[in-house]
């Protein structure tokens, strides 16, 4: 069982909070603007094998862009 992590790249606003909330600095921000014109922030598959599932990346989006399954096959 393990967690994982979607990014909503529609929504995401390029805030990067959720870089600094994330206690094992999984979260980077990346280097291709999205179509709202914003660096949108993503997980690689590598890092989202070690996600704990915390949600404080989820807890601190103010665009609600990040979802968290916990427990996920
Ligand atoms: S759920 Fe926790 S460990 Fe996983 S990416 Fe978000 S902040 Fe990081
Ligand atoms: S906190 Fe939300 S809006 Fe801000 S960079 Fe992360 S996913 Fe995007």
């Amino acid at each position: 069982m393990t967690n994982k992590i979607v990014i909503d790249e529609l929504l995401c606003k390029g805030c990067a909070l959720c870089t600094e909330a994330c206690p094992q600095n999984l979260i980077i921000m990346s280097s291709e603007i999205n179509r709202q014109g914003f660096l949108p922030a993503q997980i690689s598959a590598e890092n989202l094998e070690k996600c704990s599932g915390c949600t404080m990346c989820a807890l601190v989006c103010p665009d609600v862009a990040i979802t968290v399954f916990k427990g996920c096959a």
